[in-house]
């Protein structure tokens, strides 16, 4: 007879209890256990929703022999819902094991999609997110962290960091001194989404610094940070022949044309000859 147990990966809110599913408050009734990263933490969300399923700690450092006990439960046919202290299960969150396991046995794994602070924070940010790489924590330390940082300065798509509110403030600094180069990359930080504090900054990575900097109260509470991406080259030479375009317009009314193109190509980076083929067709 087929095994009709379930693993579920159940989502709970990241801060606003309202943002919890119907559906997700029916399977954590339904199922015979839940997997909870802390226990204590997650019976408080259990009372607030009338469920009464037992609860079972899993977490990191989980061993195999406990992840065998919760595959073994599986097998012997209790579905089980897997949920973590907040958003969305193995999203910078345990549950690897788990889920791998009970694939390899055939389980079936399902979804109960709902908040992820990662995606909440992405679809409010004015950054482009149809391309983006999410890098987790960043590493403690500022040495291992700007190394992390340089290896993704050509990263084209959006990069999205998770932050704790001990380390915001050093982030946003190492981020500003490895991305220097170019000041005018934004960054969006989001601070304790859907809670009562809740705020968003967007701007240039230096303003970033500054601004967890001005007040003490920018650098409390969960933190989510989307990185624009690197422009392409082409967009890069582009943006450098408009200003070289704007500068030379300048230069020229004091200076002849071939020393105020010479001037805004050294000053811009762009091509000289492109840039003088441009002055020409805008003096035609
Ligand atoms: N699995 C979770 C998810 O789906 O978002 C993430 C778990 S991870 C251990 C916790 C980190 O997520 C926090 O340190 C913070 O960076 C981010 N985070 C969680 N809730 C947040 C919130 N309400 N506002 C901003 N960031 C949050």
């Amino acid at each position: 007879m087929q095994n009709e147990a379930k693993l579920f990966v159940v989502a709970t809110p990241i801060g606003n209890l309202e943002d919890m599913s119907p559906r997700a408050v029916a399977v954590l009734k339904e199922v015979e256990l839940i997997a909870a990263e802390d226990t204590r933490h997650s019976k408080r969300l259990m009372q607030h929703f009338g469920v009464a399923t037992p609860l079972t700690s899993h977490h990191d450092f989980s061993s195999a022999a406990e992840v065998q006990r919760l595959l073994d439960a599986l097998v012997a046919g209790s579905s089980i819902a897997l949920i973590s202290d907040a958003g969305t299960p193995l999203i910078a969150d345990p549950g690897y094991q788990l889920v791998a396991g009970a694939r390899a046995l055939g389980i079936e794994v399902l979804p109960i999609p709902g908040p992820s602070a990662l995606v909440a924070a992405l679809s409010v940010s004015g950054i482009a997110c149809d391309r983006f790489r999410f890098e987790g924590f960043l590493p403690a330390k500022s040495a291992q962290r700007r190394k992390r940082l340089e290896a993704l300065a050509h990263e084209q798509a959006s990069v999205v960091f998770y932050e704790s509110p001990h380390r915001i403030a050093a982030s946003l600094g190492d981020i500003a001194a490895v991305f220097s180069a170019t000041p005018e990359r934004r960054i969006f930080v989001a601070r304790e989404l859907t809670k009562k504090f809740e705020s968003h900054f967007l701007g240039s990575v230096v303003e970033a610094a500054a601004w967890v900097g001005a007040d003490e109260n920018n650098a409390r509470g969960e933190f989510v940070l989307v990185l624009e991406g690197a422009k392409e080259e082409g967009d890069e030479q582009q943006d450098a022949l408009l200003r070289a375009v704007e500068i030379a317009r300048k230069l020229a009314q004091e200076l002849s044309m071939k020393r105020a193109v010479a001037l805004a190509a050294e000053l811009t980076g762009a091509r000289k000859n492109a840039l003088y083929a441009l002055m020409l067709e805008e003096s035609d």
